[in-house]
């Protein structure tokens, strides 16, 4: 069942998403709705690309090709900018790159994101590493792996100049695999960690002043596990 409650004209809702996307460079040539999926046909403005080696703007167009990157939900449906990019011919005679891709400001090269719906799932990848992390990237229709959230936060975490978390990183990346059977499996070994840390917590309280014997006992006979 379809609800409309405001009637609004082709322009105004054009319009409206326009300013919703905040992306004022890009140029948009149709918006299309439909399963849930709101695709944005768009180019960008510029006439001219500045070449990533040497720096000369080009106007000589060589080739586009279409790219699809997910950007934040409009209302809770998906939204799709499908990006004809150019290529541009460098003009440099000296320069190397024969042929480049033009670039959007807030579009990360080679990314399939936008830098408004990355920074959001950085904030996830900080917080809400794992399960949690794609369960409410699901909700906000920004639909990554596990291994895309572990992946940024490695990124985040070695970005920064912390060298504890970089070696914990760098621990975790040398076996990544068992760290992403832990979010993906069903299995946990949550409960051993949990009695080994009981255990550690009974034997730091009387640390130096008991024997093994009443460690044992205290552990045995404690409740608190
Ligand atoms: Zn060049």
């Amino acid at each position: 069942m379809t609800v409309l409650y405001l009637k609004v004209t082709d322009k105004q809702l054009l319009k409206m998403i326009k300013q919703l996307i905040d992306m004022p460079f890009l140029k948009i040539q149709k918006i299309n709705y439909s399963d849930d999926i709101i695709r944005i046909y768009a180019s960008i403005k510029s006439r001219r690309s500045k070449c990533p080696l040497c720096g000369r703007y080009s106007k000589r167009v060589h080739d586009y090709y279409f790219r699809t990157i997910t950007d934040l939900p409009v209302f809770q449906n998906r939204t799709k900018i499908l990006l004809r990019t150019r290529k541009f011919r460098c003009g440099n005679p000296h320069c190397s790159q024969k042929v480049f891709s033009e670039q959007a400001p807030d579009i990360i090269r080679y990314s399939r994101r936008t830098k408004k719906a990355t920074r959001i799932l950085e904030t996830f990848a900080i917080e809400l590493t794992g399960r949690l992390g794609i369960i409410i990237s699901e909700q906000l229709h920004i639909t990554v792996s596990s291994s895309t959230i572990t992946r940024i936060d490695f990124v985040i975490r070695s970005k920064r100049k912390l060298a504890g978390l970089k070696t914990f990183a760098r621990g975790m990346l040398r076996d990544l695999s068992a760290v992403e059977n832990g979010i993906n499996m069903r299995w946990s070994n949550g409960a051993v960690e949990g009695h080994v840390n009981r255990i550690k917590s009974i034997k730091r309280q009387m640390y130096g002043r008991a024997s093994f014997e009443l460690l044992r006992k205290k552990v045995i006979l404690s409740r608190s596990g």
